[in-house]
């Protein structure tokens, strides 16, 4: 008998609310008791009365006069008391909770997001504005050192100016909110370059950090192509830094634009992509790991920079590991994401749609199909069923595939020997471990290059503040998102040596 009914992706399970992410004293989104019922009826009418309007394309040839503007405000911003610029990020949070049906609502319609992953996300972004105002307060305030008698040390952080953030389609609000809010937190100034795909989410969350206080010149919203638009502004002299998070190849190239400057060194935060693996060995739980590789696998149509690409289980509980896959995958709703039953939404776009399509076809002459009897894809509303298909070895993975694509891989063996061919795929994003042997689950994880490990649970989200997220290697160059020393990067330090003893002193 296959075990299928516990593993759906139900939509309510979006209305749990979270437990308190922080401590007394400290606010979150979970402040959002409502009932489930109340939250429906206002997610639906924020969603019935949206327009997603084109939002107008920024011109690349204006970059060095946003920049000029952005320079200007900087003077001012940098100097506010960080108490000022955090009060402002943590109004901005609470409108944005009490936005947060038609927020949603742009979400589901602009990015097509489930309902379910509509809610996390807004809820995540709330989280990004309130935990970076906390940590700029935390770490701007000067630090006195020990030192010897007759002089004082202290440690002083500042803002380095304007910052270039450039982000991706797949969490078009938390991400952008996040990366501008640790800029402005640290009193940056702000150009930002959403994607394409996406723009009129980012206008909003613009609009409504302009509508609590924020500087327009201190935060500006510069929409178009990244080959373009984003290039222009990586590209501009002055520059004091660039966070991006996007694929791997497009880091490089902004990465190597950087390097070509003259001028001083521009630092770059780059989160990417990743191939994401989950170890499974033969004590595992077999509904525990289904349930887990079906949630990173699939949720989100598997667009997810945290998803479960590559299933590595022992042989000996491989046969029914994968049947159960093929049982809960079949249960998946696929469909469009306004509908609430919906678990599996589209991906993002036509051309998003063709480029896994290819990657299946490849599969389908190179390895061994597991889900052959799931719905076919449909091409019109770029929708494709959950895809798993069997592998020989762990090298076969070469890149991430952005959509709902499971590798399976059996091994025998010293578990080990599985990390090591997991490391040596480049990436080191996420990594799933399945095991009964506590012993084991630790030893994997500290031989393992990865950044965010999880065991025996499913191997995506991240919660701000409490999971800091990030890679290594292919996938990152740090420091974490949502973690204790991201905002550093954003800031210059200044360490102030004072003679108490000399004249003046
Ligand atoms: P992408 O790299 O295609 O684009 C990301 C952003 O870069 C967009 O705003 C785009 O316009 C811009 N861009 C493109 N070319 C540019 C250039 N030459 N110069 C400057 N900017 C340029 O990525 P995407 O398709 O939007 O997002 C999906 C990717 O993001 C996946 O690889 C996913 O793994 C990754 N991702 C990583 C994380 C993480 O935290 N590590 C989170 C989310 C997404």
């Amino acid at each position: 008998e296959i075990l299928v009914s516990p593993l759906r992706l139900e939509p309510e399970s979006a209305f749990v609310l979270p437990p308190k992410l922080f401590g007394a004293g400290r606010k979150n989104s979970a402040g959002l008791d409502l009932e489930v019922a109340t939250q429906r009826a206002a997610l639906q009418t924020a969603f019935d009365n949206l327009t997603v309007p084109s939002v107008p394309e920024f011109d690349a040839k204006q970059a060095a006069s946003a920049y000029a503007t952005s320079a200007t405000s900087y003077k001012i911003w940098s100097k506010a008391p960080v108490a000022e610029r955090a009060a402002l990020l943590r109004q901005s949070a609470d409108a944005l909770e009490h936005q947060m049906p038609r927020f949603c609502a742009i979400l589901v319609k602009e990015a097509f997001k489930t309902w379910g992953d509509a809610v996390s996300e807004v809820r995540e972004a709330v989280d990004f504005l309130r935990f970076y105002a906390d940590e700029a307060e935390r770490i701007m305030a000067p630090v006195a050192l020990p030192g010897p008698t007759g002089e004082t040390n202290e440690l002083r952080l500042s803002a380095r100016g304007v910052w270039v953030c450039i982000s991706p389609w797949n969490f078009p609000l938390a991400i952008f909110m996040g990366q501008v809010a640790a800029a402005l937190a640290t009193g940056n100034t702000v150009l930002a370059k959403p994607a394409e795909q996406t723009p009129f989410v980012a206008l909003e969350a613009v609009r409504l950090l302009h509508s609590v206080g924020v500087p327009e010149a201190a935060v500006q919203l510069l929409h178009g192509p990244g080959e373009t638009v984003g290039a222009a502004l990586v590209a501009l002299p002055g520059i004091a830094g660039v966070v991006f998070t996007g694929s791997t190849p497009v880091a490089r190239t902004i990465n190597r634009a950087l390097a070509a400057k003259d001028g001083p060194i521009v630092p770059l935060i780059a989160e990417t992509g990743g191939i994401n693996a989950m170890l499974v060995d033969s004590t595992a739980l077999p509904e525990q790991v289904v349930d887990a590789v079906v949630q990173s696998a699939f949720r989100s149509a598997g667009q997810r920079c945290s998803a479960l690409r590559l299933l590595c289980v022992h042989e000996a509980i491989a046969d029914h590991v994968i049947e159960m896959v093929q049982g809960a995958a079949k249960e998946l709703v696929l469909g469009n994401t306004a509908e609430w039953a919906t678990d599996v939404g589209p991906v993002i776009d036509k051309e998003a749609f063709d480029g896994i399509q290819k990657h299946i076809q490849r599969l389908h002459s190179t390895a061994k199909p597991l889900l052959a009897q799931s719905a076919p894809a449909r091409a019109a509303a770029n929708l494709i069923a959950p895809q798993a298909f069997e592998l020989k070895q762990v090298s076969d993975v070469a890149q991430e595939i952005f959509g709902p694509v499971l590798h399976i891989v059996r091994w025998s063996g010293d578990p080990q020997a599985v990390i090591e061919q997991i490391n040596a795929l480049g990436y080191g994003l996420t990594l799933g471990i399945q095991t009964r042997i506590d012993s084991r689950a630790h030893a994997l994880a500290a031989a393992a290059h990865i950044g965010n490990v999880y065991i025996n649970r499913n191997i995506i989200g991240a919660v701000v503040g409490v999971q800091p997220f990030g890679g290594e290697g292919l996938s990152g160059t740090g420091p974490k998102a949502g973690g204790p020393h991201y905002l550093y990067r954003f800031c210059a330090e200044q360490t102030l040596t004072v003679n108490t003893t000399a004249a003046g002193g």
